[in-house]
């Protein structure tokens, strides 16, 4: 079966740096569809430099470390996302939430290393301990500095995610090997399946689950006292999505989870995207979703018409109503061309 395997996101298979590699190349999609537009807060780099060169880690040391940049008064982000810049590239970026009653509240921990140098940026916003991480998904770009924290740390993540990083073994992208052996003890042990929510007043906040997209196990972080949102690697910025399907991720899925966030969350303050290092504006998402409808409709109609994945991929051109978004048309197969085909699998005799 050529053309399946030529649609099957090989990407998967190599190893990490072709994981960096691919991560590049799907943000600097998005950069090129236009730079993020969020202007919240300042970015105190020298600040940054001067925490990170105190930092006693195992850091990586040919990357820029990410510094602390203010959002709210109790809101903060980790940087180290900009993938334009490669020497920045740490992972994810980050929500650091002060809560009144319960400590930091942090959203996810990035690549391998980075562990010690974010918790010495929190510690020069906050005298108050991280005592909650929320894990957005498996991914080792996402998890894999757990282990650096203490392990008092109450670990949070969907039941699927969880279910993911205890695997004995797995690709490197899922990255369970940091948790294997006496590590398992930085697995999340608060788990949830549809909706969770921690704390209660101006501290709270709340864990959903829409289903399958990214993997199958994506929690979307909101803060209904700053309207604050994580959605994880679910908007990864505006370029065509990774849709992890090792790991359960559907782009059918995608289309129901993004629809549903349009509809369950109105005009989010502040969206933090994992792979952006600056919030992006709340219609971004809205307009994202809407060209994930109309592209799984394209690819659902071709399918019923007798084209062949190779051909909707090769013949796809952006509705003009949807100027913004990249498509993603480097390497072989390109990310179009993946997704293309995960899509019409999917939706093959529906
Ligand atoms: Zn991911």
């Amino acid at each position: 079966m050529p053309a399946i395997q030529v649609l099957v996101p090989s990407s998967l298979r190599f190893g990490r740096r072709p994981f960096l590699d691919r991560a590049r190349r799907y943000a600097l999609g998005g950069l090129a569809a236009g730079a993020a537009a969020g202007a919240f807060g300042v970015r105190d780099r020298a600040f940054g430099a001067a925490v990170a060169a105190q930092t006693p880690s195992n850091q990586p040391r040919d990357i820029t470390p990410p510094t602390i940049t203010k959002l709210r008064e109790n809101l903060y982000s980790i940087g180290g996302a900009d993938a334009e810049h490669r020497s920045s590239w740490t992972g994810g970026s980050n929500l650091v939430f002060v809560t009144r009653n319960h400590g930091v509240v942090l959203v996810d921990t990035k690549n391998p290393g980075w562990g010690r140098h974010m918790q010495t940026l929190i510690r020069s916003v906050t005298d108050k301990p991280v005592t909650t991480i929320v894990i957005t998904h498996t991914h080792y770009d996402h998890t894999a500095s757990n282990i650096e924290f203490p392990d008092t740390v109450d670990f949070v993540a969907h039941v699927n995610c969880v279910r993911s990083m205890s695997q004995a073994s797995c690709n490197r992208t899922t990255g369970c090997e940091y948790f294997q052996g006496e590590n398992a003890r930085y697995l999340p042990k608060i788990t949830f399946r549809d909706r969770h929510t921690l704390f209660e007043g101006d501290d709270r906040v709340d864990l959903y689950y829409f289903g399958p997209a990214h993997t199958d196990g994506d929690a979307i972080v909101h803060i209904p006292s700053l309207n604050a949102m994580h959605p994880g690697d679910i908007y990864p910025g505006r370029y065509s999505p990774f849709i992890d399907t090792i790991n359960g991720g559907s782009g059918v899925g995608y289309d129901t989870v993004l629809t549903q966030m349009v509809k369950t969350f109105a005009n989010v303050d502040i969206m933090l995207p994992a792979h952006r290092d600056t919030p992006e504006p709340w219609a971004r998402l809205q307009e994202y979703a809407a060209w994930w409808t109309s592209f799984v409709g394209y690819v659902r109609d071709g399918q019923k018409a007798g084209r062949s994945p190779q051909e909707l991929a090769d013949e796809y051109r952006l509705p003009p109503e949807f100027p913004g978004v990249g498509l993603n048309t480097l390497g072989a197969p390109t990310r179009l061309h993946i997704n293309t085909g995960v899509i019409f699998d999917e939706v093959k005799g529906s």
